[in-house]
């Protein structure tokens, strides 16, 4: 199989990598993540660069302000992209998921008012799905709304909403319906965050970041005019934007094996027996999902759409960023606890990524359920007992 561009697509990297060297530099050894204001701010301002130069979102439609590129060129912007210092983390959400789920379930009226701005970075979005006792059994959630004339009065509580506080817009997903089996009684809704009855209190995270929040909804007021499909068929509508998801953060950034053998070298761990079995899996590990990638690559190069199977990107790379991590800080013995980026190697980001990791371990589909996925749908093999599957929600025990 060959997997070197064609010269058409030869051609588009060299415009894309053009493009980002006049306004982005390298990236120069890993650099932490951010959340602050500065950042936004920067975020937004690169955002906007994109869309105006038609970079945004390559594969959408020219009418929505896209490229109407093809798949493989989203691919190789993407790792064109990656390679710069590109501020692009609060727009994944909104792009990645919330707008295709609008495109999708929309009116025209909604895309009319939300995409563009969206696209150019002047209003942010956020998902507003898992629930206190509703994250991987997301249909289990207790947000309920109830019709008052043209509008639902929401009440209830989300947790783990990531940008919320620095959100315009979110895809709400509450109950309207207990009385049926719970996956058949939830309805998809566009919340405005900035809204009367809308409270966004913070969740403080070990890493001393700040990405999420517990979001609580009092008689909060949405017209019926801003429902995303129809009424009961918010299963449906969640399963597009959940399968945007997991395509987005199947190849989350941090320390690989290359970064972690390069510090060895520095450190003298190099001729340690037990390291250098530990590299060696780490780099078999890397390869496979290498030739994995290749495999969706060639897939979407055909126009077809990846399946199931994407979900073993995030298990790999997410289980091997906490592993590297945790041995870099071994290697540094009592110093491995240094958080600050000007006095560790590589910028500490050792450290940070540790922090971060068990959390991309999480979000968007646990371990554990991305496993029942590879089974289930990947594998063939027999699904999971479901007692709850025909009972209707409200006669459900709960704890
Ligand atoms: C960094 C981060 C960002 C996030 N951002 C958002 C966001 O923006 N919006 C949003 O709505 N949510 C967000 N989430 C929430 C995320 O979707 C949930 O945390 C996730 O779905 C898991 O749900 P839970 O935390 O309730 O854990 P639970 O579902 O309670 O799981 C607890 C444990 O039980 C295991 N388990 C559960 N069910 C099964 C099963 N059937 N078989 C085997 N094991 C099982 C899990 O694997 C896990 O180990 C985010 C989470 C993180 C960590």
């Amino acid at each position: 199989m060959d997997f070197n561009d064609t010269p058409a697509e030869a051609a588009f990297r060299k415009e894309a990598h053009d493009f980002l060297s006049k306004h982005l530099e390298l990236k120069s050894g890993a650099k932490p993540r951010q959340a602050n204001e500065s950042a936004l701010a920067r975020a937004k301002a690169w955002q906007k660069t994109k869309a105006e130069n038609k970079f945004a979102q390559i594969t959408w439609p020219k009418e929505w302000g896209g490229r109407g590129g093809t798949s493989m060129e989203a691919v190789i912007w993407g790792q064109e992209e990656a390679k710069f210092d590109a501020p692009t983390g609060p727009f994944a959400i909104g792009l990645g998921m919330c707008i295709p789920t609008v495109i999708a379930f929309g009116s025209d009226e909604h895309k009319k008012r939300y995409v563009q701005k969206a696209l150019h970075g002047e209003e942010i979005w956020c998902q507003l799905f898992s629930e206190p006792s509703a994250g991987s059994d997301v249909a289990g959630l207790k947000t309920k709304a109830v019709k008052d004339g043209d509008e639902w009065v929401i009440n209830g509580q989300k947790v783990w909403t990531s940008g919320a506080h620095y959100s315009d817009f979110g895809i709400l997903l509450v109950r309207t319906n207990p009385k049926v089996p719970k996956h058949k009684g939830l309805t998809m809704f566009i919340v405005n965050m900035k809204q009367p009855g809308v409270e966004v209190r913070p969740i403080h995270q070990a890493s001393g970041g700040r990405e999420f929040n517990e979001v609580y909804f009092t008689d909060v007021r949405i017209p019926d005019s801003d429902r995303l499909g129809a009424v009961g068929d918010g299963w449906k509508v969640a399963l597009v934007t959940l399968m945007n998801e997991r395509l987005a953060v199947g190849g989350s950034p941090g320390p690989d094996w290359g970064e972690i053998m390069d510090y060895a070298k520095t450190a003298g761990t190099m001729d340690d027996q037990a390291f250098r079995e530990k590299l060696a899996d780490w780099y078999v590990a890397a390869q496979g999902y290498k030739l994995t990638k290749f495999r969706t690559q060639t897939a979407l190069s055909r126009g077809q759409t990846p399946g199931p199977e994407n979900s073993i990107g995030k298990i790999i790379t997410a289980n091997h960023l906490q592993d590297i991590c945790n041995s870099a800080i071994e290697m540094q013995d009592h110093y491995g606890i240094i958080t600050e980026t000007d006095r560790m190697p590589a910028d500490a980001i050792f450290q940070q990524s540790f922090m971060w990791a068990p959390g991309l371990r999480i979000a968007g589909g646990t371990d554990e359920i991305l496993k029942n996925i590879i089974a289930e749908r990947v594998l063939g093999l027999p699904q999971d007992v479901r007692v709850d599957k025909d009972l209707a929600f409200d006669e459900m025990k709960s704890g």
